[in-house]
């Protein structure tokens, strides 16, 4: 439907023929990309509303973040953890830090760390807890995403995600997001043999769901009294996105762990990290689990600049306040009758179209036509999360080009 050139057409043809077709993008290749704007091979500039669904939060190529890589670049890249370099234990230090925690478990996707936290809650239950063994089980929420491994996705309720791909991981309970009723129950249900509860404080591909007020600090209080870990996934709402440094922090909530990713690889390289206390973390010992690349020297030196930026409060302060103001310009446009409900915190909005006006691929399409770039979830919502480093004039912009098209 949408305009593309022939460079762009091309490289789309050719992308279609020699790749498999896991992701339907839309019709724009990018060539370029600086702050919170992208260029396309024809020379087109785009606004960034999606910022890599949180991983560029530092904006496209971040001079602090590109200097640290560069500086890196000309020392040493890649050690593997057989070999301790110079860069590791300053990154882990600062990163349990950041946390207020003890000790990190360094891997390179949100899945791979999710799939170290399970790893590693099951591990605590049999030799800490002192779960029967092969009995663990992990109560997750419905409408959850955590990744796509066989695992992640064998608890996932989201049919795409998980269709033909069983045999399915067996070990979790599926309970409804934001029912502490449920959570309470399913914690009786499994006393025993329950080890850890895996929540996204703020469920972001189901929509950006913000749960309601009381839910995470309850979950939190009822994990406590029964001796099971709580397990935060803030991969996506973590590190500046809300307008704090963790979505936790708004119930005053401190996770027995931290799941992270995304942005904490500075939209650089892929780090992400299990971070929580030395007596959860400290079940693994060596050779039982690992990653060639997790914790590899560029990764460090990446992320422990994002770490140092974070330090400051200045990127979630921005989001705050920038989140603000998104949020009451999108309450506005609610008002007008375009948008049906808003969600969200700081710069982090999903926003449910009213569907007469399209699905959201159609609204995202025609926002690219406008020059603006926009990823659609489950029919009618967009979700809006641009770099925390955009400018309020080029955010205002963005809106009135949403504006624009919700009046079509
Ligand atoms: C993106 C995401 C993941 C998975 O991260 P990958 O790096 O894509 O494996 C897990 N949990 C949440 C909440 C996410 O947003």
């Amino acid at each position: 439907m949408t305009s593309t050139d022939r460079p762009s057409e091309r490289a789309i043809a050719a992308a279609e023929a020699h790749s498999a077709h896991n992701y339907h993008p839309l019709p724009v290749v990018v060539a370029s990309a600086e702050g919170a704007w992208m260029t396309d091979v024809a020379g087109r500039r785009y606004l960034d509303l999606l910022a890599g669904y949180s991983a560029l939060n530092f904006g496209h190529r971040n001079r602090r973040l590109i200097d640290a890589a560069k500086a890196q670049l000309e020392r040493v890249t890649l050690t593997s953890r057989a070999f301790h370099h110079d860069r590791f234990a300053a990154f882990c230090t600062e990163l349990a830090a950041l946390c207020g925690m003890e000790t990190v478990l360094p891997m390179n996707t949100g899945a791979e760390a999710i799939e170290t936290a399970i790893k590693t809650a099951r591990k605590w239950g049999y030799r800490v807890k002192g779960v029967p063994d092969g009995q663990a089980r992990i109560i997750v929420a419905d409408n959850n995403f955590h990744g796509r491994t066989i695992t992640i996705i064998s608890f996932s309720t989201d049919p795409e995600a998980r269709a033909d791909h069983g045999p399915y991981t067996p070990g979790f309970d599926i309970v409804p997001y934001g029912d502490l009723a449920a959570m309470e129950a399913a914690l009786d249900a499994g006393a025993g043999e329950t080890v850890a509860v895996l929540l996204e404080p703020i469920q972001g591909e189901a929509g950006v769901l913000v749960p309601p007020p009381g839910y995470l600090a309850g979950v939190r209080e009822l994990t406590r009294q029964r001796g099971v870990l709580f397990i935060a996934d803030e991969i996506q709402s973590g590190l500046g996105r809300t307008g704090k440094t963790f979505a936790c922090e708004y119930e005053g909530v401190v996770p027995d762990v931290y799941v992270l990713g995304k942005a904490l690889g500075g939209g650089v390289v892929p780090v992400s990290a299990v971070v929580s206390s030395a007596e959860v973390l400290g079940v693994h010992r060596p050779g039982e689990h690992g990653s060639t690349f997790g914790g590899n020297p560029l990764a460090c030196a990446v992320a422990l600049e994002v770490i140092a930026m974070l330090r400051t409060g200045e990127f979630q302060g921005r989001a705050a306040e920038l989140g603000e103001h998104l949020h009451r310009e999108l309450a506005r446009m609610a008002r007008g009758g375009a948008v049906e409900e808003v969600r969200g915190r700081g710069l982090w909005a999903g926003v449910d179209i009213e569907p007469s006006r399209g699905t959201g691929r159609q609204i995202s399409e025609r926002l690219m036509d406008r020059g603006v770039l926009v990823k659609d979830t489950h029919g009618s919502t967009i979700r809006i999360a641009p770099p925390l480093v955009i400018g309020k004039e080029d955010l205002d912009w963005g809106l009135d080009q949403l504006r624009a098209v919700l009046a079509q």
